[in-house]
């Protein structure tokens, strides 16, 4: 089946903005502030695991020095959604990895802000941000991010997020409980990484202590056939990033991951990219794979992509217009490529 999925109407909501620089830029912004490569330029996006990855973001973060190159950064993602047919972004930003720019959030977010709205005014998708916490913060600073984020009230700030690597951390979700309250009485949504360095019990924290409107990943749920049956009956949405997962040596392949399992349980599923650059990755490719080895059809995409939108933080009127460009998309948007 050849489905043109650059014109699919869909949302992408687990995407991370550490993991949209390439590498040209990398070696670019690293030879003007005169700082040397962790890795022979050739070798500089292989990873033997997912703290290596993580190390690298963290480099990747010191190359962006000035409010200028954060909205340099912001634009090229807005660009890069436009070049994918993506109409809406959850963009996460963790600011544990921009040391830089940790004492001055609000700088740091208005920096994002005016690239993203020099992107908007030229026709791109809006973005909404997800601030993030990492996994081995306290919960003090849980707490001081969260009552910073509800006091500056930045409009382009729609979520509390948490991310990082559990399999070093260990069991969080207690740690974290009182911030993600706080967050959502103040009015942020809440997306929470779990099910990839955590198993199944990472989900639950997530669901039961944390109140995730959305979980990234989750695909370990999988192992847990009364977790399927929560995240069914809850609808609780999993942005699912399979590359990224077979990349960081989850899964074997993409034939052997859950994501189609988990979709067919009543798992409401969306597709996404989690790092394109470094993964070197698109999301269209990213459907065009799955919708190839699971046998999707194109009421199959169509549901994936709805589920894209209606999980996604954007707020009402991007998603009406989005659902109506689908909508539309099913009935006639049949492109032969
Ligand atoms: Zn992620």
């Amino acid at each position: 089946m050849n489905l043109d999925f650059k014109s699919l109407p869909k949302a992408e909501t687990h995407v991370h903005l550490e993991g949209c620089f390439d590498v040209s830029t990398i070696v670019e912004l690293a030879r003007e502030n005169s700082l040397q490569l962790p890795r022979p330029e050739t070798d500089l996006l292989k990873f033997s695991g997912l703290a290596e990855f993580l190390d690298f973001l963290d480099f990747i973060c010191g190359l962006s020095r000035t409010k200028d190159q954060l909205a340099k950064a912001a634009y090229a993602f807005s660009k890069r959604l436009k070049d994918s047919g993506i109409g809406y972004a959850d963009l996460i930003v963790n600011p544990t990895h921009w040391k830089l720019w940790r004492n001055d959030l609000a700088s740091f977010i208005d920096g994002l802000d005016a690239g993203f709205r020099a992107a908007e005014q030229e026709g791109m998708p809006p973005v909404g941000l997800c601030i993030s916490l990492l996994r081995q913060q306290t919960g003090e600073e849980a707490l001081e991010l969260v009552d910073m984020l509800t006091q500056f009230r930045h409009p382009r700030v729609v979520a509390l997020s948490i991310d990082g690597n559990e399999m070093t951390a260990g069991r969080t979700g207690p740690r974290f409980a009182d911030a993600f309250r706080r967050a959502g009485l103040a009015g942020f949504k809440k997306t929470v990484h779990a099910g990839e360095s955590s198993g199944p019990e990472g989900i639950r924290d997530a669901i039961f202590l944390l109140e995730a409107d959305r979980i990234d990943h989750g695909v370990r749920a999988v192992e847990d056939s009364d977790l399927i049956k929560v995240l069914r009956d809850r609808q609780v949405p999993l942005g699912i990033c399979p590359t990224s997962n077979i990349v960081l040596g989850l899964y074997k392949s993409l034939e052997e991951h859950p994501i189609d399992t988990l979709r067919k349980a009543g798992v409401p599923v969306s597709v996404n990219t989690d790092d394109p650059a470094l993964l070197q990755i698109g999301l269209v490719d990213e459907f065009e794979r799955c919708a190839t080895t699971f046998g999707w059809d194109k009421a199959t995409c169509c549901a994936v992509a709805e589920t894209s939108i209606r999980a996604s933080f954007a707020n009402q009127d991007v998603k009406t217009q989005l659902l109506g460009d689908l909508q539309g998309w099913m009935s006639e948007g049949f492109a032969r490529v």
